[in-house]
């Protein structure tokens, strides 16, 4: 059994490490074409969220495997929070730990459409309280040189790639082998989303060119991933010690 403190452990060995830093990952429930299942995103922030709170001794929460997957509705299974559940959810949880004593989370996002994340954990930050927020995107923190696909455009955030070899390095019985390249409609950018479903820029709901992953290049990807995510969130940890205030000096915090 692994050392980390996680939901397998008892509330006492909880109390009797005392930690102050605890890890969220969140995930999503959504289609992911016709060879990746439901709950990759799932997969894949849970695997994240496991290294990163074992390099950082934080207590790993469970992860939260739906979040706002609105761009994707309408495909069978995917199932989506609105984006006021999403964020009601990051701020109970952030006051159950900040009650338990923890004074840093790491909010860790495995999915792009979570995009409630960043207003509910902005609107903590500011109010100054006890325990302070860290959103990181874990999906940003890997070396892209590593990928063959085309270099331009969101062609391989769905997937593609990019995903399907990281689940080939992780759940390989995951993964089915209907790999269907599908190349974008147009040159779409995230912002996007806000108007047009993903289905209008790929039918099948899969931009991207599975066709090109590899579980020795997913391997890669993750190893790419160990060498940046952690220094990363530790240079951030040392910024908040050095100040905690998010806000201004003349205003009143509550
Ligand atoms: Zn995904």
């Amino acid at each position: 059994m692994s050392d980390i403190l996680d939901g397998s452990k008892t509330s006492f060995e909880w109390r009797r490490r005392k930690p102050r830093l605890c890890v969220l990952p969140v995930g999503a429930f959504e289609q992911h074409s016709r060879h990746l299942p439901l709950c990759t995103d799932n997969f894949k922030v849970e695997y994240f969220g496991r290294f990163v709170a074992g390099e950082l001794k934080a207590a790993l929460l469970p992860t939260l495997n739906y979040g706002t997957s609105l761009e994707q509705s309408g495909f069978a299974g995917t199932v989506t929070l609105r984006a006021e559940t999403l964020m009601q959810i990051v701020r109970d949880i952030a006051a159950e730990v900040e009650a338990q004593g923890f004074t840093e989370m790491i909010v860790l996002n495995g999915h792009g459409g979570n995009f409630a994340l960043g207003p509910a954990v902005r609107d903590i930050n500011r109010r100054d309280g006890r325990l302070k927020i860290l959103l990181i995107n874990y999906y940003e923190h890997y070396d892209r040189g590593l990928l063959d696909g085309p270099k331009r455009g969101l062609t391989d955030i769905h997937s593609g790639e990019f995903e399907t070899s990281i689940m080939l390095a992780i759940a390989p019985e995951a993964v089915g082998s209907d790999r269907r390249d599908i190349k974008p409609r147009h040159d779409w950018r995230q912002s996007d989303l806000n108007t047009f479903a993903i289905r209008y820029f790929a039918p099948d709901g899969a931009p991207g060119y599975p066709s090109l992953a590899s579980e020795e290049k997913g391997r890669a990807i993750l190893a790419s991933f160990k060498r940046t995510l952690v220094p990363h969130i530790r240079e951030r940890l040392r910024w908040l010690r050095q100040d905690r205030t998010y806000t201004g000096k003349g205003r009143r915090t509550s």
